[in-house]
């Protein structure tokens, strides 16, 4: 059983079927992991630290027998898989770009050698590339995916294996964890549904309402779980129609399975357009709209460090580097900001992510920031420039996100926590706006109107 992004023992149909094997083979299972020098060099401290925590607490779960093994799985596997005699490789399916090409390569070593790489199952409740249009095309927008979606539907959880023969074989012991910068959440499967658990309890009756406010802390902050596969959203979905049965409002319930579906689409379209990683879906505005050289590089310098001047995009930027996690509608706040008041390419902004979210994952990542830069292809509209001012009075009305993240601000009150510059005395170590968003939105307006000309 090789492990990826499927870091549980609990609903876990690949692990199901490699012990179904095994018992018909009257045979073991090696739990294996493979640290991927390829995802390794490129991962943040913070990412590679939850995942260590999270590869702990696997191991304890399957008794101690995690087999780690580093270097380039196209070798690793394939070597493996001959050194115990294994006749099967199971997995769960990967859609991502390297993923696929990973699996492809240690596949057709496998075969070589006459054994199989037998995928069961994946990281969503209906796998990409599934669904399909009346007219058998990919879906290009949200809604009608979210509705096929749902009349698709899912399978119930699958049961945790009773017992594993687990092989115990030598492995490699775990590198040391680098220093994380942020204040990592608790990794592991008992983490995750520890959480999950809480959030079901305290937190889905209010969803709808109080997702949008950082400052109330409203939502499941699972996407970290999700990501490196300590639950499954197939589990979430069950107990969340559960939770309808026991009385939790249907809006709520709804609001909560949409964001879920908002994961599945992002992921369905980057299984078809795996370009997309890198490359905007759609192009909205000329390349001459970008800053370069040292300009985009002091912008984003300031906007990465949380120093542009405006406190809810300063908030956020400090959050992620104090958390590894941001709340979604900062997400959205501080992505519109770079792109179009500082008129940074999106890819820089999602690159800065990926190198701190502890839940970065690139579907969600590269097809969320094409959606705010409105390249993606059912984008907010490029003229839909988020306020970085209004958006901070709506959603933390009385400036309690921005006081925690910036300590600056901290003796602000809340009629100018977010417009700081309006004080007759503005807090001296704290940044002047860095630009005037009235004049940068005015100028990405511009950019928007010469690229349709
Ligand atoms: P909740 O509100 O509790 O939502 C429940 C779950 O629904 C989340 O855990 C997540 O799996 C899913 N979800 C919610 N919103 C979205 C969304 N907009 N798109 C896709 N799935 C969603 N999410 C990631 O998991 N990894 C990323 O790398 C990532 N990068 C992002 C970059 C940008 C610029 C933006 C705007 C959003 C990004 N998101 C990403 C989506 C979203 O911000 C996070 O999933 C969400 O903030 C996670 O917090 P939560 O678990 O408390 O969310």
């Amino acid at each position: 059983m090789w492990f990826r992004r499927d870091l549980r023992l609990a609903d876990n149909p690949a692990l199901l079927a490699a012990v179904e094997q095994a018992h018909a083979d009257d045979a073991g299972v090696v739990a294996l992991y493979v640290l991927d020098d390829a995802l390794w060099s490129r991962a943040s401290s913070n990412r590679l630290a939850y995942l260590l925590d999270s590869l702990r607490a696997l191991d304890a779960a399957c008794a101690g027998m995690l087999v780690v093994r580093h270097g380039d799985p196209r070798v690793v596997v394939p070597h493996l898989a001959q050194d115990v005699g294994a006749d099967e490789v199971h997995v769960a399916a990967s859609h991502e770009p390297y993923g696929r090409r990973r699996d492809d390569a240690v596949g057709t070593a496998l075969a070589a050698a006459g054994r199989r790489l037998v995928a069961t199952g994946s990281a969503y409740a209906v796998s990409p590339g599934r669904l399909r249009t009346g007219g058998g095309t990919p879906y290009r927008v949200f809604t009608p995916f979210r509705r096929a979606w749902l009349e698709h539907g899912w399978r119930a959880p699958a049961h945790r294996p009773h017992s594993v023969p687990w092989l115990q074989l030598a492995a490699e012991p775990l590198p040391a964890a680098p220093a994380p910068t942020a204040r990592l959440p608790r990794a592991g499967e008992a983490a995750a549904h520890r959480r999950w658990r809480e959030f079901l309890r305290e937190k889905l009756r209010g969803y709808a309402e109080n997702r949008d406010r950082p400052d109330l802390a409203g939502t499941s902050a699972m996407s970290v779980h999700l990501r490196w596969g300590e639950i499954h959203p197939r589990t979430m979905l069950a107990d969340l129609a559960a939770a309808r049965s026991d009385g939790v409002p249907a809006d709520d319930v709804a609001t909560f399975r949409s964001e879920l579906s908002w994961r599945e689409f992002h992921a369905d379209v980057l299984h078809h357009q795996p370009l997309a990683r890198t490359r905007s879906l759609r192009t909205v505005v000329a390349e001459d709209t970008w800053a370069r050289g040292d300009a985009e590089q002091e912008r984003l310098t300031a906007w990465a460090a949380g120093r542009t001047g405006y406190p809810f995009v300063d908030a956020g930027m400090r959050q992620l580097l104090a958390t590894g996690w941001m709340h979604n509608r900062v997400r959205m706040v501080v992505a519109s900001f770079l792109v179009k008041d500082l008129h940074v390419r999106w890819q820089q902004g999602a690159a800065h992510f990926m190198a701190h979210l502890v839940d970065g994952d690139v579907s969600q990542n590269q097809l969320n920031w094409q959606w705010v830069a409105g390249t993606g292809h059912d984008a907010a509209p490029y003229f839909r420039i988020f306020n970085p001012v209004t958006q901070g009075k709506k959603f933390d009305p009385d400036g309690v996100y921005v006081r925690r993240w910036v300590p600056e601000l901290r003796d602000v009150p809340a009629d100018r926590v977010q417009e700081p510059w309006r004080l007759d005395e503005p807090p001296s170590d704290y940044p002047a706006p860095i630009v005037d968003h009235a004049v940068e939105r005015r100028v990405a307006l511009d950019d928007l109107q010469r690229g349709r000309s």
